[in-house]
């Protein structure tokens, strides 16, 4: 857990936050600012900067990551429709929080862009 970090916090209960899924690595909140009809981000439990501090010993945590958000999307009915996962990296990818997290965006047909 970092401190600062609002993720962690949100994990840790000490933000107020709706989780809509959660599996034993990873929970699932909406999008405060969606870009498509639904956006959820999926995030880890545990504190990883962003996807250039990956390495072998987190596979476990990012197989929970993409299961749930599998999850999430059938749960939301974009299972056939189908929908887009994607990470953001950094400041030009517009990566705001620095914690790992994956977004899941869909219920329109999306553009190249998102
Ligand atoms: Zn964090």
């Amino acid at each position: 857990m970092v401190a600062d970090c609002l993720f962690c916090r949100m994990h840790a209960g000490q933000v107020p936050t709706t989780k809509i899924a959660e599996n034993a690595h990873a929970f699932a909140i909406r999008d405060i600012n969606p870009r498509a009809p639904i956006h959820v981000l999926l995030i880890p439990k545990q504190h990883i900067d962003d996807a250039r501090s990956l390495d072998w010993g987190h596979a476990e945590i990012l197989a929970g990551l993409f299961i749930l958000a599998k999850e999430v999307a059938r749960n939301e009915g974009l299972a056939e429709r189908g929908y887009r996962l994607a990470f953001n990296v950094g400041p030009d990818a517009g990566m705001t929080i620095s914690h790992l997290h994956l977004h899941l965006l869909g219920g329109r047909r999306l553009g190249p862009e998102g």
